[in-house]
C-alpha cells in the first residue's frame, strides 16, 4: 500500500492525470483514504487547471437550457470563480458556518450546481429537496434536520413562509430569483457584489458533506448523512465503468435535484471524470421535448428512470436521429425485459441498468462491456461485495432467494452514509452479522449476476409460496395491452393472501371488455412465469401512485387492499 497522503492535492503528482488512478486504488482498498479530502479543492480546481493547459477538451462542466432560449455554459475555471462567489454569500452576509446544515430546494436551475459546490469549499452540509415538497415536507425535513439555512426558489416561497416560524434553529432564507421578496436574502443581488477570492476549506474525508433524504418509497424519507469522500471519492468507478464517461462526453441525468441519483449522475460521477453535465429544466416532462432534446444537443450518454423509457417506448423512436446518444443508464427501480428490448430494437442501444441506494450508492450494475442478461441488473461494483443472505446471516448458495446483501469488514466502508440523522435504532437495524443489509429480496446466478426479486415488505407470500411483484409485473408488461402495472398482496379468505395487478392500459385497449381482458392477462402471465404466479385479481386503473423520483408506491396499494390507512 501506498503511504498515507494527507490531501490529496498536496501530492505533486495528483496535478498530473494520476489523480483519478490513485481514487480508483482508493475504491480497490489498493490506497488508503487520505485523511483530507474535498471535492471543489481536489477534483474540481484541478480539472480547471488541466482547461488552462489544454488537458481537457473545451467543452462545458455545465450546459444548462430551459428550452425558452435560455442557455448557460460554464467551463471548470467559470464554475470555480462563480462558486467562490457563492460560497462568499453564503458564509458572509448569511452568515453560515462550516458544518451548518443548508436545505437547497431548487429546480434544475445553474444556482444549485454553484450552492452545491460553494457549500462544498465553506465545509456547509448541502441538503437538497425537489421543489415539489409540500409546506409539511419542508416543515418536516427542516425541523428534523436543524437546518440553519435555506435556499430556495420562487414557487415554494410561500410553503416556507407558511411554516417557518415553527423552525426555530433557521437563521437564513435565500432566494434564488430576479425578484426580491420581503423576509428572503436575495442570491441574486448578493452574488453581484461578492468577491471571487476564497479559499477551499481543508475538509475532513469522513466530515458530513451533505445529506440525502431517501425517497420515501415504504414510509417516511431518512436521512443518509454523506462524507466528503462517500460522495467524492466514491463515485470514481461507476462514473468510469458504469456511466463509461471521459472527459470528452456530455451526460444527461434526468433526475432531480432533490434525490442522490442528481448527485451520482449530475455532480460527482461526471465532475470525477471530467466530464460535461447537460441540463435541460423542462418545466414538465414531455416525451417530445425529451426526444427533440437528444436530436438537438450533442449528449453521449443518458440517464433516466425506468418509468421514462416505459413511456418513451410507447412513441415511434426510429423517426427521431439522436446527434451523439451512445450509452444509456437506467436506476432506482426494476427495468422490465420488455423495455429494455423495446428501446433496443427501436433505438439500436442497449440499456444498462444499475442497482443502488441512497444510503451506499451504486451496489449492481451492468458495466459497459459486460454481457447484459435481460432483466438482471448485473453484477456488484466495486467497492463492495455483494451476497445473498439468509435471516441469520449466512450467505446463501447461487440461485436461492434472499436479502441482498453488503459484506462489512471494519472500518465502515468510506462510501457508505455516515448514518441516518439523528435515528441510531434505525442506523443500527441495516447490520445483520457482518453483512449491511439493503432490505431488497434477490438472488445471485451462477455467473455472478442479481436479479431483483423485490422489497423485502412487497414480497407476496400466496398458500406458502413467495412471488416477487416485479416478475410478474415484467411478464405482464410483455402484453401490448399493458402499459405499466403494480403488483401487490390482496386478502384472501382461503389463501390468505393473492397477487392482485393493478394494471394501467395502452390506448387501443382502454375500451376493452374488463372482464375478458382480465382473463386474456391471468392466461399470458400464466404461459410466461410459473402459473402459481398470475394475479387471481386483477384491476385496471388510470394511473399508479408513485414517488416524487417516479417511483411506484405498492404499499399505498397495498394497504388500500387490506383496509389500512
Ligand atoms: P425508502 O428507503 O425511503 O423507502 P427508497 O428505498 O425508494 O425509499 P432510494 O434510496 O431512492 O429510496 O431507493 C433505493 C431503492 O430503490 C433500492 O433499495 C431498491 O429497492 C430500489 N432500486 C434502485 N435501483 C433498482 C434497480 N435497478 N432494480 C430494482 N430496484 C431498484
Ligand atoms: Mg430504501
Amino acid at each position: 500500500l501506498a503511504p498515507p497522503v494527507r490531501r490529496l492535492h498536496a501530492d505533486p503528482r495528483l496535478l498530473a492525470p494520476l489523480a483519478l488512478a490513485d481514487f480508483e486504488a482508493i475504491n480497490r482498498g489498493e490506497r488508503p483514504l487520505p485523511e483530507s479530502f474535498n471535492f471543489a479543492g481536489d477534483v474540481l480546481d484541478q480539472w480547471s487547471q488541466k482547461e488552462q493547459t489544454g488537458e481537457r477538451p473545451a467543452s462545458p462542466a455545465l450546459w444548462w437550457v430551459n428550452g425558452k432560449g435560455g442557455e448557460v455554459k460554464w467551463s471548470f475555471g467559470e464554475l470555480g470563480t462563480l462558486s467562490r462567489k457563492a460560497a462568499n454569500v453564503l458564509t458572509q452576509p448569511c452568515g453560515l458556518a462550516r458544518g451548518d446544515r443548508v436545505a437547497v430546494i431548487l429546480p434544475r436551475v445553474p444556482e444549485w450546481w454553484l450552492v452545491n459546490v460553494a457549500c462544498m469549499r465553506t465545509g456547509l452540509v448541502f441538503m437538497p429537496g425537489t421543489t415539489q415538497l409540500t409546506a409539511k415536507d419542508i416543515l418536516y425535513r427542516l425541523r428534523a434536520s436543524k437546518a440553519k439555512g435555506l435556499v430556495a426558489s420562487e414557487e415554494v416561497a410561500p410553503a416556507v413562509e407558511s411554516i417557518v416560524s415553527e423552525c426555530p434553529d433557521l437563521r437564513t432564507k435565500l432566494l434564488v430569483s430576479p425578484r426580491s421578496r420581503p423576509g428572503w436574502l436575495s442570491f441574486q443581488e448578493l452574488f453581484q457584489c461578492a468577491s471571487a477570492e476564497h479559499s477551499c476549506v481543508e475538509t475532513g474525508s469522513r466530515e458530513p458533506a451533505a445529506i440525502y433524504f431517501t425517497s420515501g418509497t415504504s414510509g417516511s424519507p431518512k436521512m443518509a448523512q454523506h462524507s466528503h469522500s462517500s460522495l467524492g471519492i466514491g463515485y470514481t468507478l461507476c462514473g468510469r465503468y458504469w456511466l463509461d464517461l471521459e472527459s470528452s462526453d456530455t451526460i444527461w441525468n434526468m433526475s432531480d435535484t432533490g434525490w442522490i441519483k442528481a448527485a451520482i449522475g449530475s455532480v460527482f460521477s461526471p465532475w470525477l471524470q471530467g466530464a460535461c453535465v447537460f441540463v435541460h429544466q423542462m418545466a414538465q416532462f414531455d416525451t417530445d421535448t425529451f426526444l427533440d432534446t437528444l436530436t438537438t444537443y450533442p449528449i453521449t450518454t443518458l440517464c433516466c428512470a425506468p418509468t421514462v423509457y416505459r413511456m418513451l417506448v410507447q412513441k415511434d423512436l426510429k423517426r427521431y436521429k439522436f446527434l451523439k446518444l451512445r450509452h444509456c443508464l437506467t436506476g432506482g427501480e426494476p427495468l422490465n425485459a420488455e423495455v429494455r428490448e423495446q428501446w433496443k430494437r427501436q433505438t439500436g442501444l442497449d440499456l444498462h441498468e444499475g442497482y443502488g441506494q441512497t444510503e451506499v450508492g451504486i451496489i449492481c450494475a451492468n458495466l459497459k462491456g459486460q454481457e447484459i442478461k435481460p432483466g438482471s441488473m448485473g453484477k456488484g461494483v466495486l467497492p463492495y461485495d455483494v451476497q445473498i443472505i439468509d435471516e441469520n446471516g449466512n450467505i446463501l448458495p447461487t440461485g436461492q432467494e434472499g436479502d441482498i446483501a453488503l459484506a462489512l469488514k471494519p472500518p465502515r466502508p468510506f462510501s457508505f452514509f455516515s448514518e441516518y440523522v439523528d435515528n441510531p435504532g434505525k442506523t443500527a437495524a441495516t447490520i445483520r452479522g457482518n453483512f449491511y443489509v439493503t432490505g431488497d429480496r434477490g438472488v445471485m446466478d451462477s455467473d455472478g449476476y442479481f436479479w431483483f426479486v423485490g422489497r423485502a415488505d412487497d414480497v407476496i407470500i400466496s398458500s406458502g409460496y413467495r412471488i416477487g411483484p416485479f416478475e410478474v409485473e415484467s411478464a405482464l408488461i410483455e402484453h401490448p395491452a399493458v402499459v405499466e402495472s403494480a403488483v401487490v398482496s390482496s386478502p384472501d379468505p382461503i389463501r390468505g393472501e393473492v397477487v392482485k395487478a393493478f394494471v394501467v392500459l395502452s390506448v387501443p385497449f382502454k375500451s376493452s371488455d374488463p372482464e375478458k381482458l382480465t382473463l386474456e392477462l391471468q392466461e399470458h402471465v400464466k404461459k410466461i412465469t410459473a402459473p402459481y404466479k398470475y394475479p387471481r385479481k386483477v384491476e385496471f386503473v388510470e394511473q399508479l401512485p408513485k414517488t416524487i423520483t417516479g417511483k411506484i408506491k405498492r404499499n399505498v396499494l397495498r394497504d388500500q387492499e387490506w383496509g389500512r390507512t
